[in-house]
């Protein structure tokens, strides 16, 4: 197509004019390739009259694609710097963007308000903060129906990952408390200034109704955390500090018709939506 992308070279002017030093604190790793990101903007789905939330735009890479893509974008920054520089690259480089990019200075990891309510998260996220990051926003913003974010290409897997699994875990099961979640490809480290040292993945999801439980998420998500805290350990025995006793364990495990014997990572979220109901016995 002919979108008007980000390339190599602005990328530096860029950093070079706002004097950017990107630092892995803030992973701050820049798209320089075009055709990533009309990859990640395909693989988004993205409607015309959607607005979209992006976290982390950083010099613009992804925005330009998404404001391409988008009815309307809000970008949540955390840097000062690259938030205050957003608007004036949208405007040079898509005229059409005025009036359609909100640009909000946040961290999106405690952000609850947005001028906007976001039909959609896409996002090159900030790695290390990555999984805290979808789950707050999949808590905070219900009006996001699906998405599709770059994440380490490993935590890709994770969020995407079914019951008995290796790589099951945390993550996995919270992530499918709010949504279906799937990968969608590979990035390599070369499309990035500086080159991350690990390969990205893409992961799309779709909201679905959380599991019909009498416990609130809060206390499923106990239950989950508890679980996966001794990973090697049995349920029995990795809930009994949850439950008071291993004995209250097994009998809260029994009436979730859950084997006391298994480990966490063979449940699905529904199971654990189960187990918490045991704190929560039905009125009579
Ligand atoms: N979207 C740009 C791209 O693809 O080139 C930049 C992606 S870079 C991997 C991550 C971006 O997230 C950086 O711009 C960084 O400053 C920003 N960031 C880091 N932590 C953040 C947070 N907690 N809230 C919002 N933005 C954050």
């Amino acid at each position: 197509g002919t979108m008007p992308l980000l390339g190599a070279a602005d990328i530096r002017r860029l950093a070079e004019e706002l004097d950017v030093r990107p630092t892995k604190t803030l992973g701050q790793n820049f798209v320089i390739d075009g055709n990533t990101i009309r990859r990640i903007v395909a693989a988004a789905h993205v409607e015309p009259d959607e607005t979209v939330l992006e976290v982390g735009p950083g010099l613009g890479s992804l925005t330009l694609g998404l404001l391409d893509a988008a009815a309307h974008v809000v970008a949540v920054e955390i840097d000062p710097k690259l938030a205050a520089k957003l608007p004036d690259t949208a405007q040079k480089f898509r005229p059409d963007a005025n009036g359609r990019l909100d640009v909000v200075l946040a961290d999106a990891m405690r952000v609850t308000e947005l001028p906007r309510e976001p039909s959609a998260l896409v996002a090159n996220l900030p790695y290390n903060v990555a999984v805290p990051v979808v789950l707050h926003l999949l808590e905070h913003f219900p009006s996001l129906r699906h998405g599709l974010v770059m994440v380490q290409d490993e935590v890709a897997d994770r969020l995407a990952a079914v019951p008995g699994s290796k790589i099951y875990g945390v993550p996995s099961v919270k992530a499918a408390w709010y949504s279906q979640m799937r990968k969608a490809g590979v990035i390599g480290m070369n499309v990035f200034w500086p080159a991350p040292k690990i390969a990205s993945g893409l992961v799309g999801f779709t909201r679905r109704e959380p599991p019909a439980t009498r416990a609130t998420r809060q206390e499923v998500f106990a239950v989950i955390d508890a679980a996966f805290a001794q990973r090697r350990k049995t349920l029995r025995a990795a809930l009994a500090g949850w439950a008071g006793s291993a004995a209250e364990a097994e009998a809260a495990l029994r009436a979730a018709n859950v084997d006391p014997g298994a480990r966490g990572e063979v449940l699905d979220v529904e199971a654990f939506a189960r187990i918490a109901e045991y704190k929560r016995p039905p009125v009579a």
